[in-house]
């Protein structure tokens, strides 16, 4: 999966009741064409469900996540494992640069 439809996937799944696509658009800061394409990925993994519903006498496309928590999905950003996972070395999260990057990655602020 591309990290921008990780990305997508990820507002989809925060927002309660669904995401309309050309909010989606929006938020990912990009075309509707390339929007539309993220969301086909994402629909041809079920991992998100579609429908059209009409807002403001305008037919647009809500979407809303489909799937579950996939197994490793919440130890992968991007295309990056969790640093922790195998890691030897002296512990010590608060300071570890390499943790810190990968939470940073996340998109959290803390
Ligand atoms: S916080 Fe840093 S040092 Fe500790 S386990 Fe994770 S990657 Fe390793």
């Amino acid at each position: 999966m591309e990290e921008i439809e990780e990305r997508a996937l990820g507002l989809i799944r925060r927002s309660k009741g669904g995401i309309l696509q050309n909010q989606l658009r929006l938020e990912l800061g990009v075309d509707g064409r390339r929007c539309a394409h993220i969301v086909r990925a994402l629909l041809d993994t079920k991992s998100v469900g579609r429908e059209l519903v009409t807002t403001g006498g305008v037919r647009v496309y809500l979407i809303r996540f489909a799937g579950g928590v996939g197994k490793y999905e919440l130890l992968i950003v991007g295309a990056k494992f969790d640093p922790c996972v195998g890691c030897i070395d002296e512990c010590d999260p608060v300071r570890c640069a390499r943790l810190n990057k990968w939470i940073r990655e996340l998109g959290v602020s803390l």
